[in-house]
């Protein structure tokens, strides 16, 4: 039997907070082990490209610098110096959409709509659109309508905004080894909010993007056009795919100021407005991930979404440690069940 001794000096405060972060820290490390199916690197990758984007982005919106100044900073690469980062809707219904997964390895699109839901429903100041503002709250209550309530979205068509694009990439590196199964679940993850076929195909050219970087890590990166060539084929016809053909004959030296005039850099929030010219960005940087940020953010527009979507594809294959420190340690952090960069 263990004496008892009485300790020779209390501790610390320092002491204390020493002691109650290593409990943080072993509470945080049990909530990693629990989930049955653990992020892989490749997914926590993209999630964290596609947080970066997101954050990196919304700096250049009117409310934080006026156009002019942001169309100069982005085009002397002066880095935004106010902190914190914050992501916003993109990132929220990523990481609702990741967790999912990492329970069943598969997207259940009852408990995604619940995921989604109860996501807004803790912060639902992260810029959600008009439809998502309408839709979330009824999903809350009732996660198995979620069908016939996506498509009582815009007078019955379904939304073909680009939100089921913006969160797709983690999922798209997560089905890495096997492109149909990525494109089928990010399929089933769009119609869960985005009914409409044009958000359902703008998601699935996301994934399959993400899916393609993610499984060429190692090797020598496709040229943009053969990227979106093998996009392309396995998106469902329509005006993203077509967005997506007239942006796999741009030649890459284009000044992304003018691709994204040809191609649309999400202005109307329409999947096929958004997902050609962020993907044709994603393709042509491959190998960086802050040329890619820069030249996407060139196109402004709807530029959180526009970079969240880059950001997660070219994250896929990169990963984040190859941009400038300040913009990670600036960029809001993920929660703790993502782990560490
Ligand atoms: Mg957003």
């Amino acid at each position: 039997m263990a004496r008892m001794t009485r300790p020779l000096t209390t501790p610390s405060v320092a002491q204390q907070e020493q002691e109650r972060e290593r409990e943080r820290e072993r509470e945080r490390e049990r909530e990693r082990e629990q989930v049955p199916f653990p992020l892989p690197g490749a997914a926590r990758d993209a999630l964290e490209g596609l947080a970066l984007g997101d954050a990196f982005g919304e700096r250049w919106f009117r409310r934080f610098r006026a156009p002019e100044e942001a169309a100069a900073q982005i085009a002397a690469r002066i880095t935004p110096q106010e902190s914190p980062w914050h992501w916003t809707d993109d990132t929220a219904m990523a990481l609702a959409l990741v967790r999912v997964l990492t329970f069943q390895d598969a997207v259940h699109q009852e408990d995604l709509a619940l995921s989604f839901a109860a996501t807004f429903l803790a912060d639902s100041a992260r810029g959600y659109g008009y439809g998502m503002h309408r839709l979330l709250p009824v999903l809350a209550e009732r996660p198995e309508g979620w069908r016939e309530q996506s498509r009582t979205l815009f007078e019955g068509q379904g939304s073909l905004g680009n939100g089921a694009a913006m969160r797709v990439a983690p999922l798209g590196a997560w089905f890495c080894e096997d492109l149909d199964e990525a494109v089928a679940q990010a399929a089933f993850s769009a119609e869960v909010t985005h009914a409409h076929p044009e958000g359902v195909a703008g998601a699935v050219a996301v994934a399959a993007a993400a899916a393609i970087a993610a499984a060429g890590r190692g090797s020598d990166a496709p040229s943009g056009a053969e990227l979106l060539e093998q996009v392309l084929a396995v998106t469902p016809e329509g005006a993203v795919r077509e967005g997506l053909r007239r942006a796999a004959a741009l030649p890459p030296e284009t000044p992304p100021t003018r691709a994204a005039d040809l191609l649309g850099s999400g202005r109307r929030i329409r999947a096929s407005d958004t997902v050609p010219f962020a993907l044709w960005s994603a393709a042509g940087h491959l190998d960086d991930l802050a040329d890619a940020l820069w030249s996407t953010a060139a196109g402004l527009g709807d530029v959180d979404t526009t970079c969240a979507i880059t950001g997660g594809v070219v994250a896929a294959r990169t990963g984040v440690s190859g941009v400038p420190a300040t913009w990670l340690t600036r960029r809001e952090p993920l929660p703790d069940w993502v782990g560490a960069r």
